[in-house]
């Protein structure tokens, strides 16, 4: 174990955090910058296998979802700097998905076994509650079995703003038209300072926070994710986990904190955002020390995400022996990070052979990370039943 200038202090930090103790933002930085990567992560491991142990027979899991994304439309007047995926209104290659192609890729969703669309997508200045709520209507009367896990919080506070309405009006109109649960894109840094930098016209901190403390009132879960590797600070980090940690001993509203690194590829801000960091994109190492360091802060959220999207899948196996329990979704479409030249599309069987290689059984699940079955398979990796499905839709 590397040592810091306090052997001391450095050794209670980490048995603290083992015996599960709330760590103090200068005992997590006292760790970060404390400990080589391999002893950040046996910690964080110890966390991960206490929050997440293994099963009766000894064998450890790792849960996956097989989901879809769907961007209903990349027109955004919000011009966060880091985006490689908006169009500003007008723009040629600006859209809004027709009913029909939104139809048909939900229909390749759940021809493929998937459960979940991770929906989410610009801040369009006309499309309103009313627009995405009779989206999630018919949504659930053509296929109800799927989850919508969708609308981030700065596109509930966009819509808030637009309506002139509290963004509690809005959660509920979207819960009583089918939405399921929220995800936690766009808290990018939790951190003023930060946010002014990189998404001035975005939802701010207090916003962003505010719309899960509300979708919680209503009963609501979601993730939280964090994206670092630009201007912020490891305190500003530590900074963001804080206030995650703040509101989920509030409500208990997230079930998982998914960590990723800033993609500066295709991007207006790309350079500009890596200046203080001499140009350099966040290393491996960064990546899997900050993912041990979220496992060893936020104890009071269950779940860590390793990102085969954003990291590919060698960096994500080995977070899954550092802090990580989840290997995210074998998602059949991915937009936002794929436009910042970021693409490591995997098939499922490709996912569970990864965790089964680094030591894992693969297991399934759904958003509230319950376990679902695995369909018996075809030879093309399709469920079995898939015509039987796909008739009855028909028919219906
Ligand atoms: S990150 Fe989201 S809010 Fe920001 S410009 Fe892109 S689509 Fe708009």
């Amino acid at each position: 174990m590397t040592t810091a200038t306090d052997p001391g202090r450095l050794r209670d930090a980490a048995d603290k955090a083992v015996a599960g103790g709330e760590l103090t933002a200068e005992e997590a930085l006292l760790l970060y910058r404390g400990l080589d990567q391999p002893s950040l992560g046996l910690l964080a491991n110890d966390v991960r296998l206490r929050l997440n142990p293994p099963g009766d027979d000894g064998t450890v899991r790792v849960t996956y979802i097989v989901d879809r994304k769907l961007n209903p439309t990349n027109v955004c007047v919000t011009d966060c700097g880091f985006c490689a995926f908006y169009r500003a209104p007008g723009d040629p290659e600006a859209y809004v998905l027709p009913r029909e192609v939104i139809y048909q890729k939900v229909d390749e969703l759940v021809a493929k076994g998937g459960i979940q669309l991770l929906l989410q997508g610009g801040h369009h200045p006309k499309l309103r509650t009313e627009w995405f709520a009779e989206l999630f209507t018919d949504l659930k009367r053509r296929y109800p079995q799927v989850w919508i896990h969708g609308m981030s919080p700065p596109e509930i506070t966009h819509l808030g703003k637009l309506e002139k309405r509290p963004v509690r009006d809005v959660l509920q109109d979207l819960k009583a038209a089918g939405l399921d649960s929220i995800p936690g894109g766009g808290a990018e840094i939790l951190v003023e300072r930060v946010r002014e930098i990189i998404a001035p016209k975005k939802a701010t901190t207090t916003e962003w926070l505010e719309v899960f403390r509300q979708w919680a009132a209503l009963g609501g879960r979601g993730t939280a994710t964090m994206m670092f590797g630009h201007v912020e600070t490891d305190a500003e980090r530590v900074e963001h986990m804080q206030r995650i940690r703040e509101l989920q001993r509030e409500t208990g509203v997230f079930t998982a904190f998914i960590p990723w690194t800033f993609q500066p590829e295709n991007t207006a801000m790309g350079t500009r955002m890596l200046q203080d960091r001499g140009g350099l994109k966040a290393t491996v190492a960064e990546y899997l020390r900050t993912l041990s360091l979220a496992r060893l802060y936020l104890q009071n959220v269950q779940h860590v995400q390793s990102s085969f999207v954003t990291q590919g899948m060698k960096t994500c196996q080995i977070g899954l022996s550092m802090g990580a329990d989840d290997f995210g979704s074998a998602m059949l479409e991915e937009n936002v990070v794929s436009s910042a030249g970021c693409t490591h599309p995997a098939s499922i069987p490709e996912i569970e052979r990864h965790i089964k290689d680094a030591g894992f059984v693969p297991q399934r699940r759904n958003m509230l990370y319950e376990a679902v079955e695995t369909p018996a398979t075809d030879k093309f990796g399709m469920p079995k039943d898939r015509q039987k499905r796909i008739v009855s839709q028909v028919e219906a």
